[in-house]
């Protein structure tokens, strides 16, 4: 088999036989990326982009992460998938930031396809994770985003959500956090519960029932949701033999309600047991294709917490060193240099005041630098609407630089935090986080709500300054 290896490793991406290619960038994958990148594997992490989850994984849409152990005061979901990503880089992994289109387990080396390259690999691990259910309500496309959300902590914080009265539907860990999280913005959180009991924790159980701001409506399921431009109201049936049903009048819904495994690439390639877990070896990280490992929540119906979907992770990328060393498949490339630079703390924009603004810089922050940018500015003007918790808003923000960047200044961009800049974001209509509007001579000239493919940015900027010129 070690005939098949092409050329060495250490080319670009598409360029050779890879070692190992991960799918997914969740704490499984950057996990079994440091541990293949360290073992001088030189890993592929196709991190993915918008299929089945944002990049990062689950742990992207959550506020405090209290239980991972060696962080004693918790850590935001975001800051410590951003840590695990920076650890996987520092030691030489290679990002592709696209979403994995195709998975060819037929043939040897592998194929997989991401943006219109097929990357060839000795060696897979899957660890795509699970995506957030939807109840698939009659009217749940027609209030998508207009009050319905999937990300409490995402979206809890914008304008209208403020001191009203909000919904959230499910009776685990999420269910319970998000509706904590919530009372934080709503007037008043109905924590909506099947059954007569919360699958969470107790701990997390314990916080909801305490808490004078959340009312539990048990054995009540949802049917349906009504309002005008935006959501007025659940109604509630009962699940128990009561034949009770309700209007319970709320401006927002949040789906709490579990995930499915993202296991479509690989369908009838990969043995899955009935309800779409990938089956592994029992404790370990095989799968039923030799050379394929899986790791994390897509093939954990069990355990499924952070902590496990790293563990797994570095499982999987032991197990694939082996297996590539067993086969005489491994090309290794030493680490240059051995030890490679700290990361250091993340670098945080700070806000702009009329001490440091400056008309020319490419990403400025706060009310200040929009105020000045939107009058005196003759360039194209991004302004992302974030919020501290938001997951989606830490993939689009640096997708957003590098458009930027790539202008080389024909654009500019501003950053407003809707929880410290309330009003702006209430004038501007911002329904949820992230938020892009794209601003050209005062005037709005197209907004896109969640993470965007980067082309979409740049060939909406690149239009306008086409027609400006011509
Ligand atoms: P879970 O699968 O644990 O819970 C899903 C909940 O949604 C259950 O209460 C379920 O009800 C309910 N549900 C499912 N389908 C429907 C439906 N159609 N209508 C109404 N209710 C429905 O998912 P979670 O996302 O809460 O948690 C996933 C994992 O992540 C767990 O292991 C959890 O411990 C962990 N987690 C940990 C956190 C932390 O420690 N900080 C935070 C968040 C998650 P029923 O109980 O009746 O089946």
């Amino acid at each position: 088999m070690a005939s098949e290896v092409a050329t060495a490793a250490g080319a670009g991406v598409g360029a050779a036989v890879e070692n190992v290619v991960i799918v997914g960038s969740g704490p499984a994958g950057y996990t079994a990326a440091i541990y293949a990148a360290r073992a001088n594997l030189r890993p592929i992490v196709i991190t993915g982009f918008q299929d089945g989850g944002i990049p990062g994984g689950q742990l992207m849409t959550t506020t405090h992460v209290e239980n991972f152990p060696g962080f004693p005061d918790g850590i935001l979901g975001p800051d410590l998938m951003d840590r695990l990503k920076a650890q996987a880089v520092r030691w030489g992994t290679r990002l592709v930031e696209a979403d994995a289109d195709s998975i060819d387990l037929s043939q040897r080396p592998f194929r997989i396809r991401a943006e219109g390259e097929t990357i060839q690999a000795q060696a897979v691990i899957l660890a795509t994770g699970a995506s957030a259910n939807r109840l698939g309500l009659p009217s749940e496309e027609r209030f998508w985003n207009a009050g319905i959300s999937a990300c409490a902590i995402c979206d809890g914080a914008t304008p209208q959500f403020r001191n009203e009265e909000l919904a959230v539907v499910g009776g685990g860990d999420s269910a319970c956090e998000e509706a904590v999280y919530l009372t934080k913005y709503g007037s008043r959180v109905h924590l909506i519960v099947r059954s007569d009991q919360l699958r969470a924790s107790k701990a997390m159980a314990d916080r909801v029932l305490a808490n004078p701001s959340i009312t539990v409506h048990w054995n009540r399921q949802i049917r349906d949701c009504s309002g005008g431009e935006w959501l007025e109201a659940i109604e509630l049936v009962a699940t128990d033999d009561s034949g009770a049903s309700e209007q319970v009048p709320v401006r927002g819904l949040f789906y709490a309600i579990g995930h499915t495994p993202n296991t479509r690439l690989v369908r009838g390639q990969l043995e899955v047991d009935h309800h779409g877990y990938l089956v592994t070896q029992p404790g370990r990280p095989e799968t039923s294709v030799d050379g394929v490992f899986a790791a994390g929540d897509v093939a954990d119906a069990e355990w499924r917490q952070g902590i496990t979907a790293a563990g797994s992770g570095c499982q999987a990328a032991l197990a694939a060193e082996r297996w590539l060393t067993h086969h005489n498949l491994a090309v290794t490339v030493s680490q240059e240099p051995l030890d490679p630079a700290e990361v250091g703390e993340v670098k945080r924009t700070a806000e702009s005041d009329e001490t440091n603004f400056d008309p020319n810089a490419l990403w400025q922050k706060g009310s200040y630098a929009l105020r000045k940018l939107y009058h005196d500015s003759d360039k194209p003007l991004l302004v992302v609407y974030t919020s501290p918790t938001c997951g989606p808003c830490h993939v689009l923000k640096p997708q957003l630089k590098r458009v930027l960047d790539e202008l080389g200044g024909r654009a500019q961009g501003v950053e407003i935090d809707v929880d410290a800049d309330q009003q702006i974001a209430e004038q501007a209509g911002v329904s949820g986080t992230p938020t892009v509007q794209l601003f050209f001579r005062k005037e709005l000239k197209q907004q896109f709500r969640g993470v965007k493919q980067r082309s979409e940015f740049k060939t909406a900027i690149e239009q306008l300054l086409g027609a400006a010129v011509s």
